[in-house]
């Protein structure tokens, strides 16, 4: 493939590379996410669905240390997790580790990384946390190996490894086109509460795209739209015209393989959510608060409800993938 090394300062919105050998750690944090709009279409004949889709930012934060390696035992990239998790493949597998060997083939370095990861985002809640590291992984060795690719280059890259990479470089609020990863940032105004509700058993999105096609199998031909009220609700900071707008074409699948689903987005609204959904292909339901006394409520309702593994209070929208350090 061709080489992306760029021009060190050709892009003006690049972030700036520090000179080659002067930095030996860089520290990245990018988002988690939440789905407010998820419209899906018939798959195409490659099997994914196309999809329209309106992701948030959350403050669930993954970081990411990408840390030089001594001239002994450089040109590997290796990965270690700050706790320990049996569902994180620590080896090639991992979402960071793809991140970090397709940098350095595309822009022909060979120097290695060593990575730490600490992951905030539940595993295999639908909230994108493996793309998140893999988005602060981009970021991290792109500063930290000088190699001083734009935004676009690195949204190309990111596309490749996966549907949802993309979206934590970016962060904020934004629309997703394609499988979810041609994206144009939304305005918005204000912060939004919301509450997670977290399952005890993660649920595969494959599988939920498989319901999803036993149940529907002949969805629309033409994808929803954002509907003009949510971007309006959006850009007026309305909680309570976002809630209306809420929408998850997945939430039928997920509830029928998860059926208390339907019972933890009853207990968020009978305790005060505007409004509650599955987030995604889920298990997460996101249950929308009007201010912190409700989340407190909301909360509790959820944890001494049987179904829940735990909750997170998180406002929103959050930056994406950035150094800190
Ligand atoms: P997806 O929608 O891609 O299934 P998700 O958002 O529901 O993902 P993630 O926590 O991102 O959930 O990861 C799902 C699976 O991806 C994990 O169970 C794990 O096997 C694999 N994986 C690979 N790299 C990572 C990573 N860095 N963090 C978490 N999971 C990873």
């Amino acid at each position: 493939m061709n080489h992306l090394r760029a021009v060190p300062g050709a892009d003006p919105r690049a972030p700036l590379p520090p000179r080659p050998g002067s930095a030996t750690t860089v520290r990245v944090e990018a988002p988690g996410k939440i789905n407010l709009f998820l419209s899906v279409g018939a798959p195409g004949p490659d099997g994914y669905h196309p999809l329209t889709t309106v992701f948030q930012a959350v403050r669930l934060i993954e970081t990411v240390t990408a840390r030089s390696q001594s001239r002994l035992e450089r040109g590997r990239i290796t990965l270690r997790l700050e706790e320990a998790d049996a569902r994180v493949p620590a080896d090639g597998a991992n979402l960071a580790v793809r991140a970090a060997r397709l940098l350095a083939e595309a822009t022909g370095v060979d120097e290695g990384v060593d990575l730490i990861v600490r992951k905030r985002v539940p595993v295999a809640g639908g909230m994108a946390g493996g793309s998140a590291d893999a988005a602060a992984t981009l970021t991290a060795c792109n500063a930290l190996w000088g190699t001083g690719l734009g935004p676009e280059d690195l949204q190309a890259l990111a596309a490749r490894l996966g549907a949802d990479v993309p979206f934590p470089l970016l962060g904020a609020t934004a629309v997703g086109h394609g499988r979810g990863d041609r994206l144009t940032p939304l305005m918005t105004r204000g912060r939004y509460l919301w509450v997670l509700a977290l399952a005890s058993r993660g649920l595969p999105t494959p599988a939920v795209f498989r319901r999803f096609d036993e149940l529907t199998p002949q969805p629309p031909a033409a994808l929803a739209e954002a509907c003009e009220e949510m971007t309006a609700a959006l850009r007026c900071g309305d909680a309570r015209a976002l809630a209306a707008g809420l929408h998850n074409d997945l939430q039928e699948a997920a509830l029928s393989l998860r059926p208390e689903l339907a019972d933890v987005i009853a207990t968020a609204e009978r305790a005060g959510a505007l409004r509650a959904i599955v987030s995604g292909s889920g298990p997460t339901v996101a249950a929308l608060v009007p201010d912190s006394g409700s989340a407190a409520c909301v909360a509790r309702a959820l944890e001494t409800s049987g179904p829940v593994r735990g909750t997170v209070r998180v406002d929103a929208p959050v930056a994406g993938a950035r150094m800190v350090g």
